[in-house]
């Protein structure tokens, strides 16, 4: 193996040359240049969507937990009472968020192979009116499985409440059409399928939601709110942005637009997908989900039968074949997951396929 391995991992992902090229410039906080490049990934963000004209998008310092936090803190009131349909980690990551904010609770419990069912939210929504919000995970990128984010949305927007979507691993590469599925905000990150490198969030929010929400944050740094008027007002970030991150993630959504926007990076990512399972399955891997539910993002594998398997042993024999594995997340079943996401170079993801070939070969011929 020469140069560094690709990542085969929900964010940070591997970026294109062109995009960590970009990152060799110094801007200034205040410099018009540097706002003019806020504003313009503001725009083409909005416009991913169908929001512009609607919605607003509102960038925010941090990792993606960092915008989670800000939407449910700045949207959901202080007496608000959020439902979380819960079906993986990220969910109960919400969940939890709403603990810490002191946000009224209430969760739907399925297993982790199961998707989040419409029908379930309109009951929940209809036997306690007290509830306000609805926080969907689209992707859950602790499986890869994919949640019915239009029909959810259809029915919250039916009981008149409002609906917080985090579509950190799927915005860019599945279709969320803000004409067409109602939501308050949707949450997303630099460092996923737009495939810029991690450092900053955004939350894509309906403008007449949004206005509502002075004074709600608990939180000086994490009030969207805030953080939108002064950039109405000023073009700037209101704290220091993290200015290489915003122009290679610039550069990044500069990229997408080029390889043909959604549908091309959402076919690029479905191709993979399918060469990872169908190649894995060829070697005797498993996957964890049914196709019908898989989304092209992230794949999670049963671990191989081989004797004296350890994660540990095998992420370092794919590393050493130059591919970063990602470890698997479920409490009962010993797995591993692989993203389909990033710029995987001219092999591409068969390349990793081959890698766990060879690796594979050797533990089981070693057992
Ligand atoms: C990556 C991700 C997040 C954010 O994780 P950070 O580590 O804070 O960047 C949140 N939700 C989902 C579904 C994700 O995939």
């Amino acid at each position: 193996m020469t140069g560094e391995p690709y990542l085969l991992t929900p964010g940070p992902l591997t970026t294109s040359l062109r995009t960590r090229q970009s990152m060799l410039r110094d801007w200034g906080s205040w410099d018009v240049d540097f706002n003019k490049i806020t504003a313009r990934v503001r725009e083409r963000l909005l416009d991913i969507v169908h929001g512009t004209g609607t919605h607003e998008c509102v960038p925010m310092q941090g990792s993606g937990t960092f915008s989670v936090e800000a939407a449910i803190g700045t949207l959901v009131p202080r007496t608000g009472h959020v439902l979380v349909p819960q079906n993986g980690a990220y969910c109960q990551r919400i969940a939890r968020i709403c603990r810490v904010l002191g946000r009224k609770l209430t969760t739907i419990d399925y297993p982790e192979n199961t998707q989040v069912s419409a029908d379930d939210v309109g009951r929940a929504l209809s036997s306690d009116p007290s509830i306000t919000h609805v926080a969907l995970v689209h992707c859950e990128t602790s499986t890869g499985i994919l949640n019915p984010l239009h029909a959810i949305a259809q029915v919250v927007a039916r009981h008149g409440k409002g609906l917080i979507v985090d579509a950190m691993s799927s915005l860019g590469a599945l279709e969320i059409d803000a004409r067409h599925t109602p939501f308050d905000a949707v949450v997303a990150a630099s460092g996923k399928c737009l495939e810029g490198p991690p450092g900053m969030g955004f939350v894509i929010a309906r403008r007449g939601a949004l206005e509502r929400c002075e004074g709600n944050c608990h939180s000086l740094s994490m009030d969207l709110y805030d953080q939108w008027v002064y950039m109405h007002k000023t073009t700037q970030w209101r704290y220091t942005p993290p200015t290489h991150v915003v122009a290679a993630f610039d550069s990044a959504i500069a990229q997408y637009l080029e390889e043909g926007g959604l549908p091309a990076r959402g076919a690029r990512y479905a191709q993979n997908c399918r060469t990872l399972i169908d190649g894995l399955a060829a070697l005797g891997l498993r996957s964890f989900l049914p196709a019908a539910i898989q989304a092209p993002i992230i794949v999670t594998f049963h671990a191989p039968d081989t004797p004296r398997y350890t994660f540990k042993s095998f992420y370092d024999a794919v590393k050493a074949q130059g591919y970063i594995l990602y470890p698997g997340k479920l409490t009962m079943l010993e797995t591993f997951r692989v993203g389909c996401m990033g710029q995987l170079g001219e092999r591409g993801i068969a390349g990793a396929v081959e890698a766990v070939a060879r690796v594979l070969a050797e533990m089981r011929a070693a057992a």
